[in-house]
């Protein structure tokens, strides 16, 4: 099974990647975790050209074809090698941010970047999604403590961090069969309660 974690800065994606990779593991399933852009070697490598720089170091459409690149290397590579011996992959960002990110947020269409998915990666689509739902406020003043260099995006407006929130909740109503809205405001503990509940319901029921 494919799970993917989608949502804003400071959503929390990374603490539940972790805490169900735990669980599963603890369950007997093999598991590998992994994270876009990254999560193989060259998809790692376009993830430095992607999150150094001044946010407008690419242009838009470029920008959305490393993300795109990146991603068909690290599924050749990690996630459907991993699929095919068995193995669950939950993947920490997935096509749902470059839609959010750079069609909702930096505007490009969404008939360019669908395409662009369809092109890469076929029909290929997690089998489960979660959407980490936070205010904007909330997100921006828990990721704003972690700096860095990729912390860049935590710049932006918050126009724009509320058209990737606005985002995110479109995709999960549009499919609601694979996307589950989760409130991230909740404790980890919690939210990851709720994260097993949906893995049990809907995967392992
Ligand atoms: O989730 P993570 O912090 O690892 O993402 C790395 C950076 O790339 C973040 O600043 C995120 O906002 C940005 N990003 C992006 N477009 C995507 C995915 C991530 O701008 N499609």
């Amino acid at each position: 099974q494919f799970i993917t974690f989608e949502g804003g800065e400071g959503a929390g994606k990374s603490t539940q990647v972790r805490l169900l990779a735990d669980a599963l593991e603890r369950a007997g399933i093999e598991v590998v975790s992994t994270r876009e852009p990254g999560g193989s070697a060259g998809a790692e490598a376009i993830r430095s050209l992607l999150v150094t720089g001044a946010v407008d170091r690419w242009d838009a459409h470029t920008e959305a074809l490393l993300h795109t690149a990146a991603r068909r290397d690290h599924l050749a590579r990690t996630v459907w090698p991993a699929l095919d011996r068995g193995a669950w992959v939950v993947c920490d960002r997935f096509a749902d941010s470059t839609l959010a990110y750079q069609g909702y947020g930096h505007g490009l269409s969404k008939d360019f970047i669908t395409g662009l998915t369809r092109l890469a990666v076929g029909d290929f689509k997690p089998d489960l999604t979660f959407v980490l739902d936070l205010t904007v406020e909330e997100g921006l003043r828990r990721a704003g403590g972690r700096g860095g260099a990729e912390d860049r995006y935590e710049r932006m407006g918050t126009a724009f961090h509320e058209r990737l929130r606005q985002g995110f909740l479109e995709i999960a109503r549009n499919e609601p069969d694979r996307c589950a809205v989760i409130d991230a405001s909740l404790a980890p503990e919690e939210v990851h309660q709720t994260v097993m509940r949906a893995v049990k319901g809907r995967l392992l029921g």
